[in-house]
């Protein structure tokens, strides 16, 4: 993707992990990389299309002056944060920040932190068959879509289906959504366990009643296999009541293990059935 790009900013800023830093102060050196799609800009040579980079500057300069922090990875990871949220029309941003007089008392050239952050594509299932199950998906979607760090891009129909497992249950209501979202994957699992919690979710039973169950599909085309966290969704390939309701919003997205598009994973599963 394009990118406009910063390079050595200079600022006069007071962090550091030391008393000394937070009270002289110290020189910082600031390059970013702001990812955009520049063509509109380009073709009409309107600036409503971009980045006024000179905004941004003094956007970062006023931001290292104003906020004190120990380390320079804060620094980054908070400023980084507010400028995604405060430019929307940037997708991701790459940030360096370098102390060339960290004091340390021995001759280095400069110190630096590097990173990376940028908006992702999620899909997530909504399940519930308890209480008023209509209620909890529609407070559930204006939860995710009332957090900054998320918007909710497309939401399916809600669908009633057969409980699954555990099948001495009332029915399930079911659906899908997609969303753009700043949170990395474990982050974004404990924003939607919040959420199930905050629906005073009750789990007795394994696959047993819920008021609110909230699984993430997919997370861009990453692939995960940790504890706590399998993205893509381990068993989603076989549920009709995952695959319908995302079919619906997403039928030609690619399942990045399986290399099969939803609507070709569906069709699958109906034939099997
Ligand atoms: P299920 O959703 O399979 O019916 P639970 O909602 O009770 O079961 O989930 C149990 C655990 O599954 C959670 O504590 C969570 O750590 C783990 N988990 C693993 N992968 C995912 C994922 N992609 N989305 C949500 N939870 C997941
Ligand atoms: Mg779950």
């Amino acid at each position: 993707m394009d990118y406009i790009e910063i390079e050595d900013l200079e600022i006069f800023a007071k962090h550091g992990v030391l008393s000394a830093e937070n009270q002289l102060g110290q020189k910082f050196l600031i390059s970013t990389k702001l990812y955009i799609d520049t063509a509109k800009a380009g073709l009409t040579d309107c600036l409503d299309y971009s980045i006024d980079y000179a905004t941004v500057c003094a956007y970062i300069t006023d931001y290292m002056q104003a906020n004190t922090f120990k380390l320079i990875e804060a620094a980054a990871e908070n400023m980084v944060n507010d400028l995604l949220l405060s430019f929307p029309i940037i997708h991701k941003i790459d940030m360096t920040i370098k102390k060339p007089w960290a004091p340390i008392g021995l001759p280095l050239k400069t110190v630096s932190i590097n990173i990376s952050r940028g908006w992702h594509t999620a899909y997530i299932a909504l399940g519930s068959n308890l209480g008023d199950k209509e209620n909890y998906l529609n407070d559930a979607i204006s939860a995710i879509n009332s957090d900054p760090m998320c918007i909710v891009d497309k939401v399916s129909d809600f669908i009633e289906t057969k409980p699954y497992g555990f099948t001495e249950q009332d029915v399930f209501l079911n659906g899908a959504i997609k969303i753009q979202t700043l949170y990395s994957p474990k982050m974004l699992l404990d924003f939607l366990q919040k959420i199930e919690y905050e629906a005073k979710r009750v789990r007795t039973v394994h696959w047993g009643p819920r008021t609110l169950d909230l699984d993430i599909l997919f997370y861009d085309d990453e692939i995960i296999d940790e504890d706590t966290l399998i993205i893509p969704h381990q068993d989603m390939i076989n549920r009709d009541f995952v695959l319908i309701p995302l079919n619906q919003i997403a039928p030609h997205h690619m399942h990045p293990v399986f290399k099969k598009s939803i609507s070709e994973l569906l069709a699958s599963l109906t034939e099997k059935n």
